[in-house]
């Protein structure tokens, strides 16, 4: 099976975490760890380093360094895009004039507030797991 890193973002984390760790579950995810985390700007500006020349992109940092983050490894065949696609959309907002359901259609208030965050690829899986959980565990 592949891994992917999940992160509940700051503002989803205090009210719907057992919610979505739930549908993680019912998905056939397995949880390899999971813990909560309050990211550094350093870590963030890593994270989201693709997007550094956006207008959005301090605005991004803020957020995400706003409070805690709920970081997971995920488990699964194909788990990059099977999470991603669980995930749906960036923008909730446009998301929402289709009729496909996903945690950022179901939680998401905005194209930044977007409830969750999942790798893209993964390369930038092993690289995102090593960046948050560092020395936490090496698999
Ligand atoms: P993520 O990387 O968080 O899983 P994504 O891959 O769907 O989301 P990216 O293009 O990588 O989308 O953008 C990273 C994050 O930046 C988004 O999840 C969202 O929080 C924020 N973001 C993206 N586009 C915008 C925008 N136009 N305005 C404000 N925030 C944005
Ligand atoms: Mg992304």
């Amino acid at each position: 099976p592949e891994q992917t890193l999940a992160l509940i973002k700051p503002d989803t984390v205090e009210e719907h975490k057992d919610e979505i760790l739930k549908a993680i579950q019912d998905a056939g995810f397995s949880i390899l760890h999971m813990m909560a985390v309050c990211l550094s700007q350093a870590d963030i500006e890593k994270l989201y380093r693709k997007l550094q020349d956006k207008p959005f992109f301090n605005q991004l940092v803020d957020f995400m360094c706003s409070g805690p983050c709920m970081a997971l490894i995920l488990s699964k065949f194909r788990a990059v895009h099977e999470w991603r696609a669980m995930m749906g959309p960036t923008d909730p907002c446009q998301a929402r004039e289709t009729a496909a359901e996903s945690l950022r259609v179901h939680f998401g208030k905005d194209i930044l507030h977007n409830a969750v965050h999942g790798s893209s690829s993964s390369e930038r899986a092993n690289e995102e797991i090593h960046l948050v959980f560092g020395d936490v565990c090496r698999e």
